[in-house]
């Protein structure tokens, strides 16, 4: 729950940081308190306004609460508000970036990858992307019909080809289509989405890279939402499998922002070659580069950036290291588990039935009806039915070939079927699937 006494944690390390600066001159700024109050008081009420997304009923989209120690340490920051283009703007937390990229590169099995943190997962595409068109000038990027959907929206944005290619029934990248659009050619790169957005598939990884390889093209990896969870131990053989070559790609994306426990402004871009890095070159007479030393902004699209984003995540990986079988894995687990229970709990229900096997921590169900239209009408209205009783969930449109494949049993009569999603992203959610299947399941009768 929300707890005010964690800002008495602050109050101490903010003593200590201030001890830092003790021998300038004093100087003191005027603030009006009582105003600053009542205008604080006034945002806390409008905030009410929001779902409980810090809360376990919370099982929509992919929120994930930040942890306190990421919080803390970004507030921590704010005093100093460093920014995190040049050195001369942050030091301490430009090398702390340095070091979230080195552990979130050896995660994947990268040593010293070049990388940086960006504001989110789409910058963070935008900047690999950038790079596959500065290598491949002029050839199409490829990405499933099922990747997140800025993919062909930042293809436009570099003037790049873009082409979704076909999904199977498990809304992962489906091969043959792949190897028919590469043998077309013109192709630079294909994008491999680990973790799609709506049904949290992965793609099939291995054959993808085999491919790629045979003819000569990049392979992007966004994994975005899915990233971290090569350190999960929970995950089936297929899942470890795909991970297990991750290490292969040419480039990553992941979202500390989504399952690394970060508040939003934290993706990240990594690269296994720093060779990419003299692509970035630029002859700024305003840029303020001080040491021969790497700034951060030498290697990024962005230039100002919050240095916050990097001691947020420096003081979570300290707290919590990137390790198999650490805590933080554990929690990843969780929500695997979580996922698993609930798909299980959906099939013993009579009003739902899960769509597929989850292979992270996101489920897609739907209420048991006879045709396509009736789920969707079915879904709407126990998704409204759910929120009177504070349980949040998500809706998602999914197309209808693939909820024809996987529930034969239904008449497809639309092109899309509005099912419902949850995303089990917080560890919590794995003591609170029966109670989530509960309040589903007196929706779903007392609607009837
Ligand atoms: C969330 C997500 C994105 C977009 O990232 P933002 O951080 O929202 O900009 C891209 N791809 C995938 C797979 C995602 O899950």
């Amino acid at each position: 729950m929300i707890n005010p006494q964690e800002l008495d944690l602050l109050r101490d390390a903010l003593a200590t940081l201030a001890e830092g600066f003790t021998d300038l001159p004093d100087f003191s700024t005027d603030i009006d308190t009582e105003a600053v109050r009542d205008t604080l008081e006034l945002v806390a009420e409008k905030m009410r306004d929001n779902y409980p997304y810090f809360h376990p009923l919370y099982a929509g989209q992919m929120l994930k609460p930040p942890h306190t120690i990421a919080r803390l340490a970004y507030a921590l920051s704010l005093w100093i508000n460093p920014n995190n283009h040049a050195l001369d703007g942050g030091r301490a937390s430009s090398a702390m970036e340095k070091e979230c990229i080195s552990a979130l590169g050896e995660m994947y099995g990268w040593d010293k990858p070049l990388g940086h943190l960006t504001g989110g997962g789409t910058m963070a595409n935008l900047e690999a992307l950038w790079v596959a068109g500065q290598l491949h000038p002029q050839k199409t990027i490829l990405a499933s019909s099922q990747a997140h959907y800025t993919h062909g929206r930042i293809s436009q944005v570099l003037a790049l080809p873009f082409k979704a290619v076909d999904v199977d029934q498990y809304g992962r990248m489906d091969l043959d289509a792949l190897e028919d659009e590469l043998r077309g050619g013109r192709v630079g790169t294909v994008v491999a989405t680990l973790g799609t957005p709506g049904l949290g598939a992965l793609d099939p990884l291995p054959d993808m890279l085999a491919l790629a390889k045979r003819f000569g093209v990049r392979l992007h990896v966004d994994a975005a939402y899915g990233g971290y969870f090569c350190l999960a131990t929970e995950l089936g053989a297929r899942q470890k499998a795909v991970f297990q070559c991750i290490d292969e790609v040419d480039s990553i994306v992941v979202d500390p922002h989504k399952h690394g426990l970060q508040p939003y402004g934290c993706g990240c871009v990594l690269f296994g070659d720093t060779g990419v890095g003299s692509l970035y070159k630029h002859g700024s007479p305003y840029t303020y580069f001080s040491s021969a030393d790497l700034h951060l902004g030498e290697i990024s699209l962005e230039c100002s950036r919050p240095g916050a984003a990097a001691v947020a995540l420096w003081a979570t990986l300290k707290l919590f290291p990137l390790e198999s079988g650490g805590k933080f894995s554990s929690w990843l687990d969780d929500s695997l588990i979580a996922a698993q229970l609930f798909r299980d709990r959906m099939v013993q229900t009579k009003s739902f039935t899960p769509l597929l096997e989850p292979e992270l921590d996101i489920v897609v169900y739907l209420p048991r009806a006879a045709d396509s239209a009736t789920v969707s009408k079915r879904s709407r209205q126990i998704f409204e039915a759910v929120a009177a009783r504070d349980l949040h969930l998500a809706l998602a449109d999914i197309p209808v070939e693939i909820v024809h494949k996987n529930c034969p049993a239904f008449e497809p009569t639309t092109a899309t079927v509005s099912c419902l999603r949850s995303v089990f992203m917080k560890s919590e959610h794995r003591d609170w699937v029966e109670r989530i299947v509960r309040i589903l399941e007196q929706a779903a009768s007392g609607d009837a």
